[in-house]
């Protein structure tokens, strides 16, 4: 961990010890950094991605490694368990070292480690009150929830493979040492957790669609035990045949049900909590990448490109990962009940017993490792800084030549204004100009759009008439794009564009102001957007105009 990392969480800690995981002990806690589905405010129906960071106590927290099987009775789901298992073991080598209990629960193997002395350890723990709670039905969050995949045929690809008892112990990959734990009985796991006061639980293993959620000691039942449960989500797998509905790739599959378990279930988390590296990737999986890079709470970003990316993933097989920040809290938030000021603490926005924020956590985007593996990466940002570390991060992969699909605040992405800006204009009163110690990159609109932000004309009711500039209706980016549609953003100046290299495809025209560029694509690389309201996503065309960009960008990455 480096310095200014350390900084900003001994900072974030005292606010965080609030909520319900308090540090007893004098042990380095645990960052995780938890992605969920929350429903939206604002949008009844729908969906927030959002991030929470949470410190655990490791003395409070257990990994449940599920039937991480020798052997499977379908061969892909053999080959991709010892794919999977080095990463793994890593993963509990390290949780194990700061002081988290692994749990071993290999299903119907318990007779082969009769004599463990970690099969032995946990036989003896039982708890009425538990065993009512170790079963794997449906959670009531679930009750009207539409399963993602169609698994009636249990979810495998290869008619050779014929379901039978494959399995007599864990894969030997994962190494069990005398202080593990090995059960595979939800009651005996639950009742040991509560004697020992775990309240934290991290579920890996296999399937996401089956066991990993059903079993006796899955994610229904700990959530049902009160456990603060999470799924691992580059730690697991899926029996799903790509032939069933909604007959996508069979990795899209397990995207789909990881997103059903954000959704209904629990939040996930991802390798890099432990290993600081890139989350996993299985060899078979082959799709495109998206990263995509959200920090703002003007346009419901955090609403629209997930369900965006979960159509890129639904029409073309594409798999996207999200790098969050933190919601921003408005004055009347801040004003709020204390129970609603908890409510926002949980979302990762400490606050102090007077109201106020610390300033740094709006300045912090989660997750930002997945641009090491992604093959363009979608910015929807609004004055963010950064830690430096993570802002070489961004550079890097531009640098590196990857293309950006930048929209709407992107143009002041990472132009933090000096010191904390405020949501809807001016400045909040801060203690500290975050340029003393996050970075920010106020020449991004140049160097990366070729664009030159300089505000907005006003609030129209009208909104802004869009229209395609002559000779570029054949362009690909506007294959089904209207010649003219309206839409609700104000328009913003951007004139004159800052790159020779610019190819300006639509206009955007108030009455009594100079037209202005609202889509460009500079060098090939990057296709900027000064739209992106969030009712731009009700028109045909602009939707269009989105899945062309990504189809034209991610050819653009592919060709270099
Ligand atoms: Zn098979």
């Amino acid at each position: 961990m480096n310095r200014i990392r350390t900084l900003l969480v001994a900072a974030i800690l005292p606010f965080l010890s609030l909520s319900s995981n308090a540090a007893k002990d004098e042990v380095a806690s645990l960052r995780i950094s938890k992605q969920l589905k929350a429903p939206s405010t604002l949008d009844e129906g729908a969906w927030d991605l959002v991030s929470r960071i949470e410190a655990w106590n490791p003395a409070e927290t257990a990994i449940i490694i599920c039937d991480m099987w020798d052997k499977h009775w379908c061969n892909d789901a053999t080959t991709r368990v010892a794919e999977m298992a080095p990463t793994m073991n890593k993963v509990i080598a390290i949780a194990r070292d700061k002081g988290v209990i692994i749990v071993h629960a290999p299903s119907e193997c318990m007779d082969f480690y009769a004599n463990h002395p970690g099969r032995q350890a946990i036989m003896r723990y039982k708890d009425q009150t538990i065993s009512a709670l170790a079963n794997g039905n449906k959670l009531p969050s679930e009750a009207n929830a539409p399963w993602p995949v169609d698994q009636s045929d249990e979810g495998c690809e290869n008619p050779e493979c014929k379901p039978h008892r494959a399995w007599s112990k864990q894969i030997e990959t994962l190494t069990v040492t005398d202080k593990d734990l090995i059960s595979d009985s939800g009651a005996e796991i639950g009742a040991y957790f509560k004697e020992k006061g775990i309240q934290n639980v991290i579920l890996m293993g296999v399937h996401t669609n089956m066991c990993v959620i059903g079993r006796s000691f899955g994610l229904r039942a700990m959530k049902r035990m009160g456990m603060n449960v999470v799924l691992m989500r580059d730690m697991t797998d899926l029996m799903y045949n790509s032939k069933m509905s909604p007959f996508v790739n069979h990795f899209t599959g397990l995207d789909l049900m990881i997103d059903y378990i954000e959704t209904y279930v629990c939040p996930s988390i991802v390798s890099t909590d432990f290993t600081g590296q890139k989350q996993f990737r299985f060899k078979g999986d082959t799709r495109p990448r998206i990263a995509f890079l959200t920090a703002e709470s003007e346009y419901r970003a955090n609403q629209r490109l997930p369900e965006f990316a979960h159509e890129l993933a639904l029409k073309h097989n594409i798999h996207s990962d999200f790098a969050l920040g933190i919601p921003i809290m408005t004055d009347a938030q801040k004003n709020a009940k204390p129970e609603v000021k908890a409510e926002y603490a949980a979302y990762g926005m400490p606050i102090d017993t007077d109201g106020t924020t610390f300033p740094p956590t709006r300045h912090n985007i989660e997750n930002l490792q997945i641009l090491e593996d992604a093959d363009m990466a979608v910015i929807f940002i609004r004055r963010r800084a950064l830690e430096p570390e993570k802002m070489a991060q961004i550079k890097a992969f531009i640098a590196a030549g990857h293309p950006v699909l930048g929209i709407r605040t992107a143009s002041h992405a990472f132009d933090a204004n000096r010191n904390v800006p405020r949501e809807g204009g001016g400045l909040e009163a801060a203690t500290v100009t975050t340029s003393e110690f996050l970075a920010q990159w106020t020449e991004f609109d140049r160097e990366v759009l070729g664009g030159n932000y300089q505000g907005h004309y006003g609030h129209l009711n009208t909104g802004t008439d869009v229209s395609v500039v002559s000779g570029m209706e054949g362009h690909p980016l506007l294959k089904g794009v209207e010649p003219k549609f309206n839409s609700l953003n104000w328009l913003y100046k951007n004139l004159p564009l800052r790159s020779d290299k610019i190819q300006v495809l639509m206009m955007g025209s108030n009455p009594g102001v100079p037209d202005e560029p609202v889509v460009w694509i500079n060098n090939d690389k990057v296709v900027y957007t000064s739209l992106g309201h969030w009712e731009d996503w009700k028109i045909e065309s602009f939707r269009n105009l989105m899945f062309n960009a990504v189809e034209y960008l991610l050819k653009q990455n592919i060709k270099k």
